[in-house]
């Protein structure tokens, strides 16, 4: 059975990936698997970040990883039974590698965004169900 699941989570939508965040969690108590949450914070331009503190990105994502601890605690995680992980670049690559990275046999992803509901498989999704090496959960949503 499945290890470690990878679960990337889109802090930019209001209910933050909760739907898939549940499922995850349902599956890692079933199969004593641990859970790896992952955001992705956007690439800045160039032209933008010249303009910006030095620091900023850094910050950035010290935040997201503030409001994945924020989201662990609100759906009970145990500690040791889950990690936290930000990364930056486009969402789908960096949601690719750092499923190979941290090791995971499982990444359990929502099939789009909220608001796109006549969507079937939304871009992220798409891309990371087509490339990614180990087996792809999605949630629909
Ligand atoms: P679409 O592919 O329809 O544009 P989204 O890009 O919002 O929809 O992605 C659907 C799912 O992909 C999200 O619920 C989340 O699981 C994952 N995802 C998208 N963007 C990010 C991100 N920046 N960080 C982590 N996961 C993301």
């Amino acid at each position: 059975m499945f290890k470690k699941i990878l679960v990337p989570i889109d802090l930019s939508q209001s209910d933050s990936g909760e739907a898939s965040l549940v499922k995850a969690v349902e599956m890692a108590d079933k199969t004593g698997a641990s859970l790896v949450l992952l955001n992705v914070v956007a690439d800045i331009p160039n032209l933008v970040a010249d303009r910006l503190p030095t620091n900023y990105a850094e910050e950035v994502q010290q935040s997201a990883a503030k409001m994945l601890d924020e989201l662990s605690s609100k759906h009970s995680l145990k500690s040791g039974s889950y990690e936290i992980r930000t990364a930056h670049g486009q969402a789908y690559d960096e949601i690719i590698n750092a499923a190979e990275r941290a090791g995971a046999d499982l990444i359990v992803i929502a099939s789009h965004r909220p608001d796109l509901s006549d969507y079937l498989l939304g871009s992220t999704a798409a891309k990371v169900v087509r490339h990614a090496k180990c087996s792809v959960l999605v949630v629909r949503n």
